[in-house]
């Protein structure tokens, strides 16, 4: 998507790792339902302005370049929900978007802000066309968002598993060392086993969205992992901080990271219970449990 001058501005770059860029989509009225943002992008003669207010955008503080997701139909005037969303490039810095980090429970190296655009005023190109089609766009990003914090999610768990096979093996508490013990062995074999399939799912999810799926194909495979993933990633750390024992709270050992980092994916890019209702009605066939 975006325009070749689009493209040839901002993709070499980001390849490169020379431009950080992030994305402002949820706000604090719309996050599961992101459908009811309210941001509004306004054409003024050969000008957007773009007012309304952004929650959590993670990389805020140090973007030089911000995707951000407006309404160019308000959702009443709106043939239907989906209709009327636009995307737009902007610059960063920019005087007329306020950044605020938001103190947080874990991935602190990346903050995650509170941003607000008082009259952000954008060249006319700085529209991802096409206009109010935004969100068709968007979902080819939703996605694949989801499928790389799917493999975070494995990733940070195969970790804890390994420090906790590896540490179980040394420590002992009576007789034996205590990876011996089946009642430690059992949960981690089986959070392992079902993190494997969840792996597989994923990349049955980027494979499908490399070779052109729909995003409803591709949504369904996407989903089942991360729901998967996050559930048996939970478990995995889990029983990697009871393996540490009482070091597993320390913050020397790791573990007590880790477990707050498996937690923010129960809840980002897209929230367990969302990802099942996409299984039950766009999988399953159940009626929408939701307005
Ligand atoms: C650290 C962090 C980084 C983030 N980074 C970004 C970013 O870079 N850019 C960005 O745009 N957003 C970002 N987000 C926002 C994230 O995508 C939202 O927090 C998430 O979508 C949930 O929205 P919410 O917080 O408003 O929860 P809410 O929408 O208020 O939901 C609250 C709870 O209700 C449940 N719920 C709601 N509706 C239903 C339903 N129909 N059925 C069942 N349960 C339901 C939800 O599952 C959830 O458990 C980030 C969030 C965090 C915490």
């Amino acid at each position: 998507h975006g325009t070749e001058e689009q493209k040839e501005k901002y993709l070499p770059k980001i390849a490169k790792g020379e431009l950080e860029f992030c994305m402002a989509l949820t706000e604090p009225d719309a996050g599961t339902n992101t459908l009811a943002i309210k941001t509004r992008a306004v054409k003024d003669g050969d000008e957007w302005v773009i007012n309304g207010n952004k929650i959590w955008i993670s990389g805020a503080d140090r973007a030089k370049g911000m995707l951000i997701i407006a309404r160019t139909t308000p959702l009443e005037k709106a043939p239907k929900k989906t209709f009327g969303i636009s995307l737009f490039l902007a610059d960063l810095p920019n005087k007329a978007v306020k950044v605020n980090p938001i103190p947080k429970h874990g991935i602190n190296y990346s903050k995650s802000c509170e941003v607000s655009f008082n009259d952000l005023r954008l060249p006319e190109n700085a529209l991802i066309p096409p206009i109010d089609e935004g969100w068709y766009l968007l979902l080819d990003t939703l996605n694949p968002e989801r499928m790389s914090f799917t493999t975070a999610a494995i990733g940070i768990s195969r970790l804890a598993v390994k420090k906790a096979v590896e540490y179980s093996k040394q420590r002992k508490v009576f007789a034996d060392p205590i990876g011996s013990y089946q009642g430690l062995q059992f949960p981690i074999a089986e959070a392992f086993a079902t993190l494997e399939c969840a792996k597989l799912m994923n990349f049955k999810a980027a494979w499908l969205f490399d070779k052109g799926a729909s995003y409803r194909e591709v949504g369904a495979v996407a989903n089942i992992a991360k729901a998967v993933a996050v559930e048996a990633g939970i478990k995995a750390v889990y029983w990697a901080m009871q393996v540490f024992g009482g070091y597993g709270y320390a913050r020397e050992y790791d573990v007590e990271r880790w477990w707050r980092e498996i937690n923010l994916i129960r809840l980002a890019p897209v929230t367990q219970q969302m990802a099942l209702n996409y299984i039950a009605e766009h999988v399953l066939g159940f009626p929408k449990s939701y307005r």
